[in-house]
Order: C-alpha cells, then sequence, then structure tokens
C-alpha cells in the first residue's frame, strides 16, 4: 500500500530498531552463534511443559484474573517471604504481567508525568528511557563507574532535585553483569529517606548472582519497599523468554494505580501458563540451583575465552559476560560486533548501545545462557581472531 502521505510527528524520534533485533537478525543471516540477544538455547524443564498441557486441556484458557491468578500471586508471595523476608500481600502488592518490560512500561507510565526527572545508570537497559519519554518525563543519566560499574552515590545526591521523580535500579545489571551491595542499598535509603522519590528496581535476573554474593533486593529494605515497584521475570528463571511471562509487587497504593494502566494496556496476562507456574514455584530447588546452575557456565565460558586475546572480569550476575577487545582492535565497538558477526560467525552486542550518547569503551556483551556446545562452537570459531 501507499506510505501515510503526511509527515508524522514522532514520539519517540531518536529510536530505532532495538540492537537485540539487530544483532539477532544480523546473527541468522550469516548462520553466526547468537550470543547477543539475552535467551537461553536449552530447554524448559519437561515437568513444567507437562504442568502447562495439564492446564490448558483442563480448560484453564480465557482471561485471567485482571491482576493475575491468585493462586500463583500467592506463591509467588511466599516465594518473596522465603527468599527476603518480606511479606507481600497477593490480593493487592502482586500483579502478573506478560513479561519484564510490559511491567516496566506500566510502573513508568502509571506515576511519571511530563517534565519529571528519572535516574537512570548507564549503560541502561534500554526500555526505560523511551517509555520515561513517552510519558513526557525527563531521562537522567548517570555513569556507572568502571571498570567495576558501580554507582557512585554523591553523585546522584548531587542530581536529585524537586523534579527527581524516580530512579531505576536494575540489580543484577544487564549489561554488566555487576550486582549492588548491601551498602548500595542503606546508601540508597538514606539519599530518598527525605523525599518523595519512587523506585522501580528491575531485578529479573535475581538468581542468577554468583560467587556466594546474596542478591539485595529492594524488598529486603522496608523503607526502600515502600516506594518501590519491583519487577521480575519468569522468563529469565525458567529459561522461556519466549512465554512473555513476569510479575511486579509494589505497596497497594503504588499498585492501584499500577493496575490503572495495565489493564488497559495488556488487561491480563496468559492464563494456562500462570496456573502452571503456580504449581511449579511450589518447590523452592525449581529457582535455588540456578545460581550454581548459571555459575558453572559462566566458569566454563571464561575457561573457553581465556586462551583469546580478550580482557574478562568475571561477572557477578546475569547471564552476561562482559569481554574488552582493545588488544584485538581499535575498532567502534558496533563495527567489531558486526565484524565479529559476518566474518566470525559470533554475534554480541556493543555496549555503546546501552548509553544515550553511545559511549565507545571496547566492550562487547556475549550471552552464555547456551549449551556447552553452542559456547564451543562460539570460542572455536573466535580462535581465527588469535
Ligand atoms: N533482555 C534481552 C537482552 O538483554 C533482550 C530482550 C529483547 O530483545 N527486547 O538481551
Amino acid at each position: 500500500m501507499n506510505n501515510y502521505p503526511f509527515s508524522i510527528r514522532s514520539k519517540l524520534p531518536r529510536v530505532g530498531t532495538t540492537i537485540f533485533t539487530v544483532m539477532s537478525a544480523l546473527a541468522a543471516k550469516h548462520q553466526a552463534v547468537n550470543l547477543s540477544q539475552g535467551f537461553p538455547d536449552f530447554e524448559v524443564d519437561k515437568n513444567l511443559l507437562d504442568l502447562i498441557e495439564q492446564q490448558y486441556r483442563a480448560g484453564h484458557n480465557q482471561y485471567a484474573p485482571m491482576p493475575g491468578v491468585l493462586a500463583l500471586r500467592e506463591a509467588i508471595a511466599e516465594k518473596c517471604y522465603s527468599l527476603y523476608q518480606t511479606t507481600v500481600h497477593p490480593e493487592t502488592e502482586i500483579t502478573i504481567t506478560p513479561g519484564g518490560t510490559a511491567a516496566i512500561f506500566s510502573a513508568i507510565t502509571s506515576v511519571i508525568h511530563p517534565e519529571d526527572e528519572v535516574i537512570i545508570f548507564e549503560p541502561a537497559y534500554d526500555c526505560y528511557s523511551p517509555t520515561i519519554e513517552l510519558c513526557g518525563g525527563v531521562p537522567v543519566y548517570i555513569e556507572l563507574k568502571a571498570p567495576d560499574f558501580t554507582i557512585d552515590w554523591e553523585t546522584v545526591k548531587r542530581r536529585i532535585n524537586h523534579k527527581t521523580r524516580m530512579i531505576i535500579l536494575n540489580t543484577p545489571h544487564n549489561p554488566t553483569g555487576s550486582v549492588m551491595s548491601e551498602l548500595d542499598m542503606i546508601q540508597l535509603e538514606k539519599l530518598v529517606a527525605t523525599t518523595d522519590i519512587l523506585i522501580l528496581s528491575d531485578e529479573v535476573y535475581e538468581h542468577l548472582i554468583f560467587d556466594g554474593t546474596v542478591h539485595q533486593s529492594v524488598l529486603k529494605f522496608p523503607k526502600l519497599a515502600e516506594r518501590s515497584f519491583v519487577v521480575y521475570s519468569f522468563g529469565k528463571t525458567f529459561h522461556a523468554t519466549g512465554w512473555k511471562i513476569g510479575y511486579v509487587i509494589a505497596p497497594e497504593n503504588l499498585m492501584k494505580e499500577f493496575r490503572k494502566v495495565h489493564q488497559f494496556n495488556v488487561f491480563s496476562t496468559n492464563t494456562p501458563v500462570q496456573y502452571a507456574l503456580a504449581k511449579y514455584l511450589k518447590d523452592v530447588s525449581h529457582y535455588n540451583q540456578l545460581a550454581a546452575f548459571y555459575e558453572e557456565k559462566r566458569n566454563y565460558f571464561l575457561e573457553l575465552m581465556r586462551p583469546l586475546p580478550f580482557t574478562l572480569t568475571p561477572t557477578s550476575g546475569s547471564y552476561f559476560q562482559l569481554v574488552n577487545y582493545s588488544k584485538i582492535s581499535d575498532e567502534k565497538e558496533l563495527d567489531f560486533a558486526k565484524r565479529l558477526t559476518t566474518d566470525y560467525g559470533v554475534a554480541s552486542v556493543p555496549v555503546s548501545a546501552f548509553y544515550y550518547r553511545s559511549k565507545d569503551q571496547q566492550l562487547l556483551r556475549f550471552c552464555f545462557a547456551k549449551k556447552k556446545e553452542t559456547l564451543e562452537l562460539a570460542a572455536e570459531r573466535l580462535q581465527k581472531l588469535v
């Protein structure tokens, strides 16, 4: 058909196609091993697949309640209590969403007004800033301190003013794999204590945390929890990113506003998967074993990559490993990532894509949520760089 014959006033003039889509498409075109977009290439637990089949065969195929199936919300409340010793009310403080991104979208949209400032730490996951802009809000970018990508709380203090409405956290962090400490949380708590600043805490990689480090959820800090939307993802936890199912936790008055948006954004989330997850969550080993499972993958990936001329600092959490290639090339990250895909057959993501002003540090992000043979094939292909 013809194009729309008038000019369009874009609501997101700076936004193109996401780097994950771009790199995954390039990987497919060149039959590259795809370590770019974050998703596992191994199978979901067969028991969970059986549970889902049972649920849709049992007739759970119509709309779920708007906030989610109550049995699942109850199972989540139990999980929160056992992991974070926090009592979360299933009826009023939990909502099931079609994935983490939808939860983030509804949370930001429900509270951000035009001119409100939202602090984001860079490199930052790609959906935060466009969502803020769609609300007329103003993203305020603060860089994480290299080399270990920590938060400089003095800088945060300086950037807070009467327009600051929200701070977005992400721990374990995508793309750097850094993890916030208890001290970080205490400093944040002090900083916001005398303000009405809200927190959006993206904790979708809560179970992917290594070397004995403990995940510091904002839920463990009552003074933070009372002002927070906390976002989680079953896709990340149960190796099924394609199911698009996650949830958000917030105090009742924030959740009321969240649900006003959620009900008109998506209304409700996939019903049979919710019933199945409610049963599956009862066995805590299904998520408690994840840290060890992924730590082994991280270690194996590092072992394969070590003989190559990259600089590697082991990632502390998430399923991403950053790799510095300054010993190999001084090309820009995007150019190098594309060349690795087209000429060497291994796709990654340039970290520059996670900065508003595309900062180049010769860093690539590799996803190691892959079968051993996938990681081996990637390393074998990268041997040609030597
Ligand atoms: N969270 C995934 C990643 O960081 C990407 C999801 C997406 O493609 N939007 O790779």
